[in-house]
């Protein structure tokens, strides 16, 4: 079955965030781990989201995997393409949104993409060219310490122009345009691309102003941007009678057997998460420093937690403060870590669903990465939403399992019980 809209993530959780903003505004949509290849999309999907990791990939790399995804994509039906980057324009001066962007647009043979990455309900906003989070200026915000993506430029048609092949300018619609709504945003675009301009940065403020840039990118080819912008364009293929009422998130499987919860994030919303469900359920910490001695080891951890998933959840984390991440970096070496703890919760991954358990909750992008290679998951569906960003997915394939996967900063302190409280 054809689907109607294609998208390529240039990361893991935010494609799923994007699958879950589709979903909630009534396009059911699968997510793809990777390009799929030769598996055609499953019937019912009016989506599907190609998750790349391809952020920080050298610049080449990058334009390949996306040139890849989106001729499945092509293959698989999409009328539009939607390129999904982070809220906070992640990214460097060489790329990867730019050359990126300017790669599919030739695929497509279209003569213009917007760039939009503003997402209000997360204080992301765009005024003026100049990226907001809260009410800091981009490079005022802690995103100017990031160790991969350092953003220090907040003028996005600035910034963005450094990444555009030689001789391209970026544009901007500003918001004065933005919110007289879709008819002049669509008439300002035309013009713009009358005038030459390929690469369009859209000021938006309010979900507002994104249902009318939604709504008119409905003939773009091309439209890149956060999760945000994507809400207005179900409402384009509902509006052309491609799409039917009623569909959106998908109920979550009954399953057998027990919850785990696996956290390898640090970051401090999920150490918060690990704190509070260990007052209340087992868990267990894992220690890089013994992993590497061989002082604790994943089948033990493992068999630890199948004696008390009969009971109820139990947890597994090796989440912990700056400090103890420090030792152990310095011990053992930042990356080898690293490898060691995402190797333990794989081979922990495995020994739980081969002992039967179906639920895992796993908390950081990429621990979750680690988990589902091990796990063999290679596409998702999307249940319904835990914490903003946060679905409950269920994979595509045998055997099923459902899924909660989060990026570290995400979700509420309560987010473990909440998330292993919806499970049917
Ligand atoms: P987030 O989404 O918060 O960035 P990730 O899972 O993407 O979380 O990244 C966390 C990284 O830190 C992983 O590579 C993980 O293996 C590593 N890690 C987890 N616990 C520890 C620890 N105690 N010491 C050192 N590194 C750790």
């Amino acid at each position: 079955m054809a689907i109607l809209l294609g998208a390529i993530g240039d990361d893991f959780t935010g494609s799923t965030d994007l699958a879950l903003m589709l979903g909630k505004h009534g396009m059911p949509a699968v997510q793809y781990l990777g390009v799929p290849a030769g598996q055609p999309a499953p019937a019912g999907a009016q989506a599907a989201v190609v998750a790349l990791k391809s952020r920080t990939a050298p610049v080449q790399q990058a334009v390949a995997q996306s040139l890849a995804a989106c001729g499945w994509l092509l293959a698989q039906g999409a009328r539009q393409i939607f390129f999904k980057y982070c809220s906070t324009f992640d990214s460097t001066a060489q790329g990867n949104i730019g050359p990126v962007a300017a790669a599919l647009l030739e695929r497509l043979g279209a003569g213009q993409t917007i760039f939009c990455p503003a997402f209000p309900a997360n204080g992301r906003t765009v005024y003026q060219g100049h990226l907001f989070v809260g009410s800091a200026l981009l490079s005022e915000s802690g995103m100017r310490h990031h160790p991969l993506t350092p953003m220090t430029d907040p003028n996005l048609v600035r910034f963005l122009g450094r990444q555009l092949p030689a001789h391209s300018r970026a544009g901007l619609l500003p918001h004065a345009l933005v919110r007289q709504g879709h008819q002049a945003l669509a008439a300002a675009l035309a013009e713009l691309e009358g005038q030459g301009t390929r690469y369009v940065v859209v000021d938006a403020l309010t979900d507002q102003d994104l249902m009318e840039i939604g709504r008119a990118c409905a003939g773009l080819r091309l439209i890149t941007g956060g999760s945000g912008v994507a809400m207005g364009l179900p409402e384009n293929f509902r509006r052309a009678g491609l799409l039917p009422a009623g569909g959106g998130l998908e109920p979550l499987p009954a399953l057998p057997g027990g919850a785990a919860v696996l956290a390898g994030s640090c970051s401090e919303a999920t150490r918060g998460q690990v704190a509070a469900m260990a007052q209340a359920w087992p868990s267990l910490r894992l220690d890089p420093l013994a992993l590497a001695a061989g002082g604790q080891g994943a089948e033990q951890a493992a068999a630890w937690a199948g004696e008390h998933l009969a009971r109820g959840p139990a947890l597994i984390y090796s989440s912990a403060g700056p400090e103890e991440v420090g030792r152990a970096q310095e011990g053992l070496g930042r990356a080898r870590a690293g490898e060691l703890v995402e190797a333990a919760f794989a081979r922990i991954a495995r020994a739980l669903r081969e002992a039967g358990v179906a639920k895992f909750i796993v908390a950081g992008g990429e621990t979750s990465g680690a988990v589902l290679e091990a796990l063999g998951v290679r596409a998702l569906r999307i249940g319904p939403e835990i914490d903003p960003g946060v679905p409950w997915t269920f994979s595509l394939g045998e055997p099923t399992l459902c899924l909660a996967l989060k990026s570290g900063n995400f979700g509420g302190r309560d987010f473990f019980a909440k998330a292993l409280g919806m499970l049917p």
